[in-house]
């Protein structure tokens, strides 16, 4: 027997949106996400491709709606269209309202178009800068103009575009209002993201001197456009302005900001099947050893309730980045940004 009673968490908020990390593995090295020489899991700890289908699809049963593909880089993982069309079933029934992925944009020339044939109509694409060095010195192992190229297949292809930049003091501060410019004439969005000190080794690519707070992003971004507020819907931690002079939108994320907890919709799947039922602490389900001890649901859909019935009501660590730098040392490349 299987279950499809909507996920409802303790606080009577409808669980809707679920986050998918396929891969620990990229093709880039970005400063705040990852260490030059990263050791990756083996491929036994990873969920297979038919063990993310059956997951996923147990929460699309359970009242998930929206389902966010993402990584490490989603587009690396072999065979990863194989879920994609899996999941485009989803829609194509009306399970499931909305399939996208977050990417770094380098595989986006190969897999845009295929994509879009499964029913994904919008990325977010993670480009913080339009600078061909700082590029390089921000991913350390990226190439420019593949991610250009990738993103001019995107819109070929029909897709949405947002840019999600993370912010970065002396990096791409110059950059934050020409960047607004060239996405609002091609059409895309962009959302700014505030840097999370994530990962034991931060040390390495990251300089604390490198936070650069939203707050001041927006002033900064006030100086040149009128920002009209626009309601918050999302259910997570964007916030949304349009500028007046584009007719754009631009959003700013703050990851570990409390005000967004207590519409909170959404609970995310690392690539070995850990539920994480709130990106700021470190409570998590062990959904792979449920899931490869019967090929029935009934103890997984037990298993996926059971954690929901602990989320919790939101973070609960003081928000100074000293002790966040200590508490959350998981990389986002690991629970999927
Ligand atoms: N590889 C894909 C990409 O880069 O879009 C998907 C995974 S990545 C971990 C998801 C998002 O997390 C990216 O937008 C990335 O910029 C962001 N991210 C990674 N580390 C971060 C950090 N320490 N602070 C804030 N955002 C971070
Ligand atoms: Fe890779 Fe994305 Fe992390 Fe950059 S942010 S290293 S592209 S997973």
């Amino acid at each position: 027997m299987t279950d499809t009673a909507p996920l409802i968490d303790p606080f009577a908020r409808a669980i809707t949106y679920l986050r998918v990390s396929v891969t620990d593995r990229c093709d880039f090295r970005c400063v705040y996400c990852m260490s030059e020489n990263m050791n990756f899991l083996p491929k036994a700890e990873l969920l297979s491709l038919e063990e993310l289908d059956r997951l996923s699809s147990r929460f699309i049963a359970m009242g998930v709606k929206k389902l966010r593909i993402t990584g490490g880089e989603p587009l690396v993982r072999k065979g990863i269209m194989t879920y994609f069309e899996a999941m485009g079933r989803h829609l194509a029934s009306g399970a499931l309202s909305e399939l996208t992925l977050t990417t770094n944009g380098s595989q986006l020339r190969r897999f845009a178009k295929p994509l879009a044939d499964c029913g994904v109509k919008r990325v977010n694409v993670s480009l913080d800068t339009l600078n061909e060095q700082k590029f390089k010195d921000i991913t350390r192992w990226g190439r420019f103009a593949q991610v250009m190229d990738g993103i001019d297949a995107a819109q070929e292809a029909g897709l949405k575009i947002k840019i999600n930049a993370v912010a970065l003091k002396g990096t791409n501060d110059d950059e934050a209002l020409s960047m607004i410019d060239w996405c609002h004439a091609r059409g895309f969005d962009i959302t700014f993201i505030e840097v999370m000190p994530m990962g034991e080794d931060m040390g390495e690519g990251l300089r604390l001197d490198q936070f650069w707070s939203l707050k001041d992003v927006q002033s900064h971004i006030a100086s040149k456009y009128t920002l009209i507020d626009l309601p918050d819907n999302t259910g997570g931690p964007a916030r949304y302005v349009r500028a007046e002079e584009t007719g754009g939108r631009i959003g700013f994320i703050t990851p570990l900001s409390h005000n967004f907890c207590e519409s909170c919709n959404r609970v995310r799947v690392t690539c070995t099947g850990q539920l994480f039922m709130c990106l700021g602490q470190e409570d998590e389900a062990d959904l792979r050893s449920v899931l490869r001890r019967a090929e029935d649901n009934t103890a997984l859909d037990a298993a996926i309730r059971k954690a929901i019935e602990r989320k919790p009501k939101g973070h609960d660590f003081d928000y100074s980045r000293q002790r966040v730098a200590g508490e959350m040392t998981r990389h986002m490349s690991h629970t999927g940004g």
